[in-house]
């Protein structure tokens, strides 16, 4: 537990894009998560470059993972359904003011997907 006010000291949710957040989360690695044909799935997740709490992405070659809606921005697919490029924010759980703007500090960002997969 902390005591400070926690809210208050948060940046701001800003959408503004920073070129270096895009740049820093594509080197992240993929890792694969969920390996069970048709639906295979990748996650990476760290600290995020802007806001500096933690944030997770999962993709897949299928849009739903464990019932749960992922890649919805998909924008081109290879024949096996793994998107070439995907659309990533920051989801960190700590509100960012004003608290009703959305999940996590705002930053997003289109990536390489498929090119920077490891090899199953
Ligand atoms: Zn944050
Ligand atoms: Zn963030």
């Amino acid at each position: 537990m902390s005591n400070h006010d926690s809210s208050a000291s948060e940046l701001p949710f800003d959408e503004t894009p920073l070129p270096e957040w895009a740049d820093e989360i594509a080197k992240w690695p993929w890792v694969l998560i969920h390996k069970n044909p048709p639906i295979i799935a990748w996650g990476k997740e760290g600290t995020c470059p802007h806001c500096g709490h933690h944030m997770s992405i999962i993709e897949s070659n299928r849009p739903i993972v464990h019932g749960l809606e992922v890649s919805r921005f998909y924008e081109a697919r290879r024949n096996d359904g793994i998107p070439e490029i995907v659309y990533v924010w920051c989801n960190c759980d700590v509100a960012h003011p004003p608290e009703a703007a959305g999940e996590g500090c705002g930053q997003h960002a289109r990536i390489p997907f498929s090119s920077a997969l490891p090899n199953l």
